[in-house]
């Protein structure tokens, strides 16, 4: 049984491998290792997925989902043809893909994967994330926090022993921080916080409301939102090489970026890093001063902003030795050889720790309306982990005990994340009113609740379906309904992409640029209903070339 790790990204999703002592990046049927965390349906109605997909984000928008990941366990669904999806239903689609990746490269069956979450995934969060993986036919021996999984890469690689790392993860979609601490073949970590809507993505809309502005009030252009995007995109990632950028919205008409300016824009994101930075260093009861390194994973540390944020911030430079895109799959798989008891990891002892406390809510003397939230188990204890409490009921009359249960950190529970209900009934007199709730935290950072009433019938009770949570009836109808959507066939993929591509560039271009590519397009569209692979890929080659340099404008 292969060990594999999978980084489920809400911009670009990765599988890895763990085999001859090493974690190993498995590359997807176009020969790379990142896979867009993106889907589209094409005019047949067939879906496509990763990097074809991808491509028709710009073009067709009403017709391509992506960073779906951050909408997990949610109602939200999304349109695409005839079908409507929710993000369990994307993602999985997401992972079927990497699975058939990985099986193409190992020549055997993936079952048995380790996923990576956020740090500061919620309990319905990490749920959903198992749905997914279940409409996949793959079976999750373990969830793992994306920090830990980057920060095994790192600590094993390390040759000095006992070191200290704060690891910063600045995704896509979210921003998560973890302390943790590497001594003797164990890690360990002490403490975790993040941000669950704050990666790349705001800062790129950050800059696109900046262009939107600039272009309307400076030349009176009213460009399209996923444009403007694109241009945004575009500009941040050139201002992680360059200084200053120029946007060029038409002939003679440009913007220009530099970093100042980019980080004058992104200020207020820059300053929402600062507090669960803080929460974590207290949480583990250090000062920066301790850290022996501040290490950077996620695609979105690789700004300059962001970096000069955090060295300020700390007074020292961080560290990123490793491609940030690829630590969080390689500690995945590498988790998954800790976990399937791989030879050369049989000493490595890994622990971990939940972010958030989870509670009950409690009768609140001072204001009937507003329940007190009263944690069992606090943030930041290593999991598992079992912890036991004991409610008694507010009144005599009462023959049942309600207990809403609830995820977060606020005094008051309205200000927390309920996970369900359950009711208890308990006998009307005598000693035996009340009940124990015994909340415990599995090594994924999921959640399971069990009651027992003081009359020591004992009822073990699942946590009530939340309302953003797939029931098991709901699961079997979303296996039928993918089994019934036609997926692209994936040796196709790749001359699929490459046609988005082309097209996305079309509508981008105009006069003569356009023509020729239009002439591309339909030579290859004619070679592909042919059939014939050798002839398409040899056009293949001589297209993508050309398409390289017209986009690096070398073209005419
Ligand atoms: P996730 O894990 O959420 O999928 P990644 O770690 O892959 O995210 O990072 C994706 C984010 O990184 C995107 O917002 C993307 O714009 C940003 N990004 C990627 N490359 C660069 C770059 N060179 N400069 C700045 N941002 C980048
Ligand atoms: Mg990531």
């Amino acid at each position: 049984m292969p060990a594999i790790g999978i980084d489920l990204g809400t911009t670009n999703s990765l599988i890895a491998v763990y085999r001859d002592n090493k974690a190993e990046l498995i590359p997807n049927v176009h020969g790379d290792y990142l896979t867009p965390s993106v889907v589209s349906v094409d005019k047949e109605g067939q879906l496509l997925t990763g990097r074809p997909a991808r491509e028709r984000l710009i073009s067709h928008p009403g017709e391509t989902a992506h960073a779906f990941k951050r909408l997990i366990g949610t109602n939200k669904t999304w349109k695409l043809g005839k079908p409507r999806l929710r993000s369990e239903e994307l993602s999985s689609l997401i992972l079927k893909s990497l699975k058939q990746d990985a099986e193409n490269f190992l020549g055997e069956t993936v079952t048995d994967v380790v996923i990576s979450v956020p740090a500061y995934f919620n309990d319905i969060q990490r749920r959903a994330t198992r749905s997914a993986a279940q409409l996949a036919g793959l079976n999750v021996i373990q969830l793992v926090n994306e920090p830990t999984a980057g920060a095994m890469v790192y600590g094993l690689n390390d040759t000095e022993d006992d070191k200290k790392y704060m690891i910063l993860d600045l995704g896509g979609g979210t921003f998560d921080i973890t302390l943790l601490e590497y001594f003797n073949e164990i890690f360990e970590v002490h403490a975790s916080a993040g941000d669950n809507f704050l990666g790349g993505e705001d800062f790129t809309h950050l800059i696109a409301e900046w262009i939107n502005n600039e272009t309307k009030t400076r030349f009176n252009i009213k460009l399209t939102a996923e444009y403007i995007y694109q241009l945004a995109e575009q500009a941040k990632k050139s201002l992680s090489d360059n200084n200053s950028h120029s946007i060029e919205i038409e002939k003679d008409k440009s913007l220009t970026i530099t970093n100042e300016l980019m980080d004058e824009i992104c200020q207020p994101l820059l300053e929402k890093l600062r507090f669960p930075i803080t929460t974590t260093l207290q949480d583990a009861d250090l000062i920066p001063d301790d850290l022996d390194d501040i290490v950077l994973i996620g695609g979105s540390t690789r700004m300059p902003v962001f970096r000069e944020f955090i060295t300020r911030m700390f007074k020292r430079f961080p560290r990123q030795s490793e491609n940030p895109d690829h630590v969080v799959a390689k500690g995945a798989a590498i988790i998954a050889g800790l976990l399937t008891q791989n030879e050369s990891l049989r000493e490595v002892v890994m622990t971990d720790v939940m972010p958030y406390s989870m509670g009950v809510g409690v009768y609140n003397e001072s204001n009937s309306e507003r329940d007190i939230f009263d944690p069992i188990i606090e943030r930041n204890q290593t999991i598992p982990i079992s912890r036991e409490n004991r409610y008694y009921p507010i009144s005599d009359k009462q023959s049942a005990i309600n207990l809403n249960i609830y995820q977060g950190e606020s005094r008051y529970v309205e200000n927390n994340l309920k996970l369900g209900t359950l009711r208890l009934n308990i006998p009307k007199k005598g000693d035996d009113r009340f009940v124990d709730v015994r909340f415990t935290y599995d090594a994924s950072g999921i959640l399971e609740v069990i009651a027992i009433t003081g009359t020591g019938t004992e009822k073990r009770l699942v946590i009530e379906q939340t309302p953003g949570e797939m029931s098991k009836e709901e699961i079997e109808a979303a296996l039928e309904k993918l089994n019934n959507i036609k997926i692209h066939p994936r040796n196709m993929d790749k001359y699929r992409a490459i046609s988005s591509r082309a097209e996305r560039l079309y509508e981008q271009s105009t006069g003569e640029n356009r023509q020729a590519l239009a002439n591309f397009i339909q030579e290859f569209e004619i070679l592909l209903q042919t059939q014939d692979i050798k002839k398409i890929e040899k056009h293949f080659e001589d297209f993508k070339q050309a398409l390289d340099d017209y986009e690096h404008q070398e073209w005419f």
